[in-house]
């Protein structure tokens, strides 16, 4: 019990972001309790693919291990025609930026286990599976939650914050009225997960199959799994579409009958929708209750990662009275103008994947052979928030992630904090009193520049980087006058930071 709380933070929906949400809250020291209506993880399989940005924010957890044995580094990704000619080849889960492969598939009930272990080891941290929540509402200072368990026995829970991460069909989003606005056209897919013995599938490893007269995706998994995905067609038989036989047959024979043993096929509605607020009051949506898109570049849960990756530690500033309230409005700011970059990215290229007129796939495959830039878009920054804004172009990016000499990752070194580095001539020129502040405080670890993170530096073009806890750039400086306008930024300094003259 927090003060009149039952916890700082009630997370409605355990699926992968609720469960990391609980787990990113946990490893901060806030209480929390999830509300899951399922008695047990969703076995259904529909991520299958995120990135070494995700793999990075997950890597906080101390699950790396883990994550590794239950995910495969992608190789390639190509996207061809009706007549199979590849329009875009690209390499794939290279080891990136962010020190992890960029590209990486897995079968999400196994990473829902992993992030479901890593919570059972948190103390303040509890997920109630079979327990739905019916009602929530602000209360002063906080937030109320009906919550109704398999027995039916109806209890009221109250927390200072709700994160409602409780998927795309939200209730809570809808008890509050809060619209979703729409991007691009709705369409029904038959998703087929299973594993595929003695027989090849597709070479590459994600394969964008751009066939007007069927559009489908081919995702090769860990082990013997594989993913495809089929436009259903008008006329489509919704039954035996989902046949060994219908799939043998609509996957062009990648998937024989005698191969390949389907774990399980559903019909999905892709769409593309941004929630337009994500917040009232205490109370903040993520994960797909924010935003849904096609799963065409396999962000959905990447996003849902993100928002929660953005949260947390605004929360814990808050909780801590290092940082005022208006501290969680850069939440939606920061998140939904990124977020909806994606859901755009996603519902183009499904409606270039979508194409059913032989004309205009004949119009899109010229586009996609002169702009084979558009199959791999790059991430952009935050919106505005607590960054450097505009005045440079690092403000608000993710930051890389240097391996430093002794096979450790910056981020391990830097904990849960904010991350100063900065060159050790840039420092020495500041304050005193603002150093030893630095030094002594909670919120950050300076690291001064080493031969290990010079190459941060080096890669920013900069003599000093402000990094915040979810990796992003603060802000960068090159001169005294700029190191001392960045540092103001940092929550949490008792005094005024001036420049040594
Ligand atoms: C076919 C398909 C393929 C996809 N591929 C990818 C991909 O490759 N990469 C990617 O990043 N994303 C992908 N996505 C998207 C990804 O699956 C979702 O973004 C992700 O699962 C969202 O997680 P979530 O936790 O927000 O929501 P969900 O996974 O939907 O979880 C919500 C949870 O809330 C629970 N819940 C709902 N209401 C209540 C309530 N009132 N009380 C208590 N509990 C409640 C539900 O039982 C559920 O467990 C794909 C989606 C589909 C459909």
């Amino acid at each position: 019990m927090t003060g009149t709380f039952d916890a700082d933070v009630i997370v409605i929906g355990g699926g992968p972001v609720g469960v990391t949400a609980l787990a990113m809250l946990g490893q901060r020291g806030l209480t929390a309790i999830g509300v899951e209506k399922s008695s047990d993880v969703w076995p259904t399989a529909r991520a299958v693919h995120f990135d070494g940005e995700a793999f990075r924010m997950l890597q906080s957890l101390g699950i790396t291990e883990k994550l590794a044995d239950t995910t495969r580094p992608m190789n390639s990704m190509h996207i061809q025609n009706e007549a199979q000619e590849i329009l875009v080849s690209v390499p794939t889960g290279r080891f990136g930026t962010q020190a992890w492969p960029d590209d990486l598939t897995f079968h999400q009930p196994d990473l829902e286990r992993v992030l479901r272990e890593a919570i059972a080891e948190l103390t303040g941290i509890e997920l109630r599976c079979g327990v739905t929540a019916e009602g929530v509402r602000n209360i002063p200072g906080g937030v109320e939650v009906t919550t109704i368990d398999r027995d039916g026995a109806e209890r009221i829970l109250r927390s200072r914050w709700v994160i409602a991460s409780d998927g795309a069909r939200s209730s809570v989003r809808r008890s509050l009225g809060i619209e979703g606005d729409k991007f691009g056209d709705d369409a029904d897919w038959v998703v087929v997960d299973g594993h595929l013995k003695d027989s090849p599938g597709y070479e590459d490893d994600m394969v964008f199959i751009c066939h007007h007269t069927r559009p489908a995706m081919w995702v090769r998994l860990p082990g013997t799994r594989v993913r495809m995905e089929f436009m259903l067609l008008d006329g489509d038989d919704r039954d035996e579409i989902v046949t060994p036989e219908a799939i043998e047959r609509i996957s062009r024979g990648v998937l024989p009958a005698a191969n390949f043993t389907a774990e399980r096929q559903a019909i999905y509605t892709f769409r593309g929708r941004i929630a337009q607020r994500w917040r009232e009051g205490n109370i903040f949506l993520a994960g797909d209750a924010a935003h849904q898109a096609p799963p065409c570049f396999g962000q959905g849960l990447c996003a849902g990662i993100r928002d929660i990756a953005n949260l947390v530690w605004k929360l814990d500033l808050v909780k801590r009275g290092v940082e005022d309230v208006a501290l969680l409005d850069t939440y939606e700011t920061e998140r939904k103008p990124h977020a909806r970059f994606w859901v755009e990215q996603a519902v183009k290229a499904a409606d270039f994947l979508q194409t059913l007129d032989p004309e205009a796939a004949r119009r899109r495959d010229a586009f996609i052979r002169a702009n084979p830039a558009e199959a791999a878009p790059v991430s952009p920054p935050l919106g505005p928030g607590l960054h450097d804004g505009e005045a440079n172009p690092w403000a608000g990016q993710l930051s890389p992630q240097p391996i430093l000499a002794d096979g450790v990752r910056l981020d391990e070194l830097v904990g849960l904090r904010f991350a100063l580095v900065v060159d050790p001539e840039l420092y020495s020129g500041a304050d005193v009193d603002l150093r030893q502040q630095l030094e002594s405080g909670e919120e950050v670890t300076v690291i001064r520049q080493t031969a290990e993170v010079a190459s941060l530096l080096e890669d920013l073009d900069t003599r000093a980087v402000l990094i915040r806890p979810d990796r992003h750039v603060l802000g960068v400086a090159d001169s005294p006058a700029e190191f001392d306008r960045l540092i103001r930024h940092l929550p949490g300094l008792a005094v005024e930071t001036v420049q040594n003259a």
